[in-house]
């Protein structure tokens, strides 16, 4: 693409966004970008850290998509680079305005817009933190503290503890909090020791009401950093202000002073879990319909399915249908989720499937004994387990029909491929045996 174009198409998206968004989170994240002439075929961004990058990313794909080239994978052809800290210019600028300038956004409390509580999506995989967050946010410093909520990549940690600050902010302004990365912190560690102003940060965070820190598995191994660290989580924890703390693993599992671990341990520690499959069609249709797109209920537990362990994959998958349906005006089917979902989807490594494993978790879902599975009698009871049991070896087992039939008690070839035609034409039709055939799955490969 020509530098004129693309830059062009860069403003226009600009201009797009500051429609889009509030002035703090245009200012904040959007206003920070910086396009950077070159002849590459991507376009290149300057970005002032990676959290910028990733904001972008993340809230707004489905526009970079509309507008930008893309790659064979469907992604916008776009390369960041980190910007530079301009270290000259600082002494140049007159000091004291530097100075102040400096200090307010440096700690201008930065949260993402989108989550708050309102937009958090309960199941029993999160009700027990989120309530805990909630119970925080109402009473801070008062309730648990500190709260510690680890879980996997992607499950709702930072949404969390970004809903605490929205409801602090909005309900109890004089509060004084700040929501930090832990890499936030350690950069402006840094930074105050270049600038001879570690007394100003200290004093800053410990004159804290809330503060609330992200991923603090990166303080793992940066000795020098935790030590400040714990001095601050313990100056606010004796002073009965709040803290809560996010983490890949829970408190014992990371590589931190005992001292560290130890004042983490002292609150409450809550996991938050996978949701189920409920709970992620119900996180699926809430983002469906906030970006307009209509999902048939049966195609959204079909996704949940197939992307079980990570919300914001949920998410990309919403996304990337809403610009492919906008792109080609369709509904959302399951073929066309097949073909543009593919690549997200995730696949158990499955556990050696044999006629004989079948027969056990066929004979269990459908509360029938395998000796009769494998026997001839035709009862209904009995015919139609056995029935489903072919259709799964069928479909799960790569081996000759005839060799599968004769597993199931010297049946032929044909009978096998009846049952299996037969199952596959009800599958269509019938809710109830496409989720016990999704069970019995489950159960094999469990
Ligand atoms: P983590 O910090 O645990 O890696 P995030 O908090 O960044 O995960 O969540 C990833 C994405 O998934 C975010 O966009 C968040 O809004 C969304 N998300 C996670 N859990 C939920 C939920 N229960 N309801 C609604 N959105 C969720
Ligand atoms: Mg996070």
């Amino acid at each position: 693409m020509l530098v004129k174009d693309a830059e062009e198409i860069w403003g226009e998206f600009v201009d797009l966004l500051q429609k889009k968004c509030s002035l703090a989170e245009f200012q904040n994240w959007i206003a920070p970008i910086h396009f950077v002439p070159s002849n590459d075929s991507d376009i290149v961004l300057e970005v002032p850290n990676v959290f910028v990058q990733d904001y972008l990313l993340s809230n707004y794909r489905h526009e970079l998509i509309s507008f930008f080239p893309l790659n064979s994978k469907g992604d916008p052809l776009i390369r960041f680079i980190i910007k530079e800290p301009k270290r000259e210019e600082k002494v140049i600028e007159p000091v004291i305005q530097e100075e102040k300038k400096e200090s307010d956004d440096r700690y201008e409390i930065k949260l993402n817009i989108g989550y708050t509580f309102q937009h958090f999506i309960e199941g029993p995989s999160n009700q027990f933190v989120k309530s805990a967050a909630v119970g925080v946010a109402l009473r801070p410093g008062k309730s648990y503290n500190p709260l510690f909520i680890h879980g996997g990549v992607g499950l709702g940690k930072t949404h969390l503890l970004h809903s605490i600050g929205h409801y602090v902010k909005e309900k109890h302004k004089k509060i004084k909090v700040q929501c930090i990365t832990t890499e936030q912190f350690i950069n402006d560690l840094v930074d105050s020791l270049r600038n001879k102003s570690v007394d100003q940060m200290k004093r800053f965070y410990r004159n804290l009401d809330i503060l609330l820190v992200d991923d603090i598995q990166f303080l793992q191994s940066r000795l020098n950093f935790e030590e400040e660290f714990c001095n601050t989580f313990e100056a606010l924890i004796n002073q009965n202000k709040q803290v809560v703390i996010t983490s890949d693993k829970p408190p014992s599992a990371l590589k931190l002073s005992e001292r560290l671990i130890a004042r983490m341990e002292w609150g409450l520690v809550a996991n938050i879990g996978i949701p189920d499959l409920e709970t992620r069609v119900a996180i699926l249709q809430y983002k469906a319909e906030r970006k307009g797109l209509k999902i048939p209920q049966k195609v959204a537990f079909f996704i949940a399915e197939h992307i079980f362990n990570n919300v914001r994959q949920l998410e990309g998958a919403i996304n990337r249908l809403s610009a492919y349906c906008g792109l080609i005006q369709t509904e959302v089917t399951q073929e066309i989720v097949e073909t543009t979902l593919s690549e997200l989807f995730q696949y158990v490594p499955q556990k050696k499937v044999t006629v004989e494993s079948i027969l056990k978790s066929v004979s269990s879902m459908f509360n029938v004994r395998v000796q009769d599975l494998r026997g001839s009698t035709r009862k209904k009871e009995v015919a139609f387990p056995r029935q489903v049991a072919m259709y799964l070896a069928k479909e799960l087992i790569n081996e000759s029909l005839m060799k599968l039939a004769s597993s199931f008690g010297g049946k032929t070839h044909s009978t096998l491929l009846h049952s299996w035609n037969k199952i596959k034409k009800q599958l269509e039709t019938d809710e109830t045996l496409r989720r016990q055939i999704q069970m019995t799955k489950q159960n094999l490969e469990s």
